[in-house]
């Protein structure tokens, strides 16, 4: 069965087609600048339909869907009740729901009958226990404004945590693995027999590490100190935490971890400091993790840096075991976020 895995952006569809249950990828493509100023494609309809003239005999398609929050724990046939739900997700996911839905209506009108999976980047995290995903807050922000950890990049921390468990030839629901998702966006999640039970990123995806542009954890005060500082608004502030922030922001020079490695040793201050404020707190979550977990079978490394920067990895894992008796293996493990999608996609139509 041939199965379209969607990954639909706000100004682009990207796409792989996958032959089931074999997982060979047919195709792959990218349609871009959907919507924008002079381009010749002007919504997400129009630019599926593009995509699809190049695909024949398409058996069920999947999406990627950002934020499923408390009502997604697992991926879903989609029908109008679940477009509602994820439609109210939007509120917390502006950015991405909205897009990601577009992808979703474009298919149902294009390729009526064929079926449809949504697959959110937040479920493999909702096995989070409630004193990992509840906030020092007033408890009514949570009541009122579903406000907690949901925690992101749930579809690749579960491929390659499962890929280890295969590696190290045991069950998942036995092993005890950290999986490590350094791309622009970086996360850590503790999978605790098969479960996450918890994650670096939070609320939205600005918690946790230092990253690419975002800043990941900072004293929370300082949101509305530096507002007053520099005179911004909310919108400007959200803008400044999330993409002027992280390595750019430490290093002024790029957010691009091959280039500040590169600076870093020809003597540049500041990107060496990008550097080692980005490996020390990934070394913090890991021991955090490990004490959380009692023990780590598999420390995994995936996406961008963790999948190609060797030298960062050293950094990261330099003498980061020496006091525990037994110290985890090592692995690197390419994330495949759309085959994961596939799969889910596939075992859900086929009824498994
Ligand atoms: P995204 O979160 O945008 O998918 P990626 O997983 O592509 O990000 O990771 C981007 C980061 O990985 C950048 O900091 C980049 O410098 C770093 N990187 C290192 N080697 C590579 C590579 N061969 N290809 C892509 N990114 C790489």
């Amino acid at each position: 069965m041939k199965i379209l895995v969607i990954n639909s952006g706000s100004s682009s569809i990207k796409y792989k087609v996958f032959d089931m249950p074999k997982e060979a990828l047919v195709s792959k493509g990218v349609i871009e600048h959907i919507g924008e100023k002079g381009s010749a494609v002007s919504d997400h309809y129009s630019g599926l339909k593009i995509i699809l003239e190049k695909i024949d005999g398409v058996g069920a398609v999947g999406h990627r869907v950002v934020h499923g929050a408390e009502k997604f724990k697992k991926p879903v046939l989609i029908d109008q009740a679940v477009i509602r739900k994820i439609r109210q997700c939007s509120a917390i996911a502006p950015l991405h729901n909205p897009a990601n839905l577009a992808g979703v209506l474009a298919c149902k009108k294009l390729l009526s009958g064929v079926k449809q999976v949504a697959v959110f980047d937040t479920a493999f995290h909702q096995s989070i226990p409630e004193h990992a995903y509840t906030y020092g807050l007033p408890y009514e922000c949570y009541k009122k404004y579903g406000i907690r950890k949901y925690g992101f990049h749930g579809t690749s921390h579960e491929f390659v945590a499962k890929e280890a468990a295969r590696i190290l030839k045991k069950e998942f629901s036995k092993v005890k693995i950290i999986t490590c998702h350094l791309g622009n966006g970086c996360s850590i999640a503790a999978v605790d027999r098969g479960k996450s039970i918890d994650t670096t990123m939070g609320f939205t995806p600005l918690e946790g590490l230092v990253m690419g542009t975002r800043c990941g954890d900072i004293d929370p005060a300082l949101v509305t100190y530096i507002m007053q500082k520099k005179r911004m608004n909310p919108a400007e502030m959200d803008n400044f935490l999330n993409k002027a922030s992280g390595l750019k922001g430490v290093s002024g020079i790029s957010n691009d971890m091959r280039i500040l490695e590169k600076k870093a040793k020809e003597g540049n201050r500041r990107a060496g400091l990008a550097v080692d404020i980005f490996v020390y707190r990934i070394r913090k979550y890991i021991g955090a993790y490990i004490a959380i977990m009692n023990g780590c079978d598999a420390l995994v490394f995936t996406a961008g840096i963790g999948e190609n920067q060797a030298g960062v990895r050293e950094e990261i894992t330099k003498n980061l075991f020496s006091c525990l008796k037994n110290a985890p293996k090592v692995l690197v493990v390419p994330t495949n976020e759309e085959l994961m999608i596939a799969r889910q996609t596939y075992q859900l139509v086929r009824g498994e």
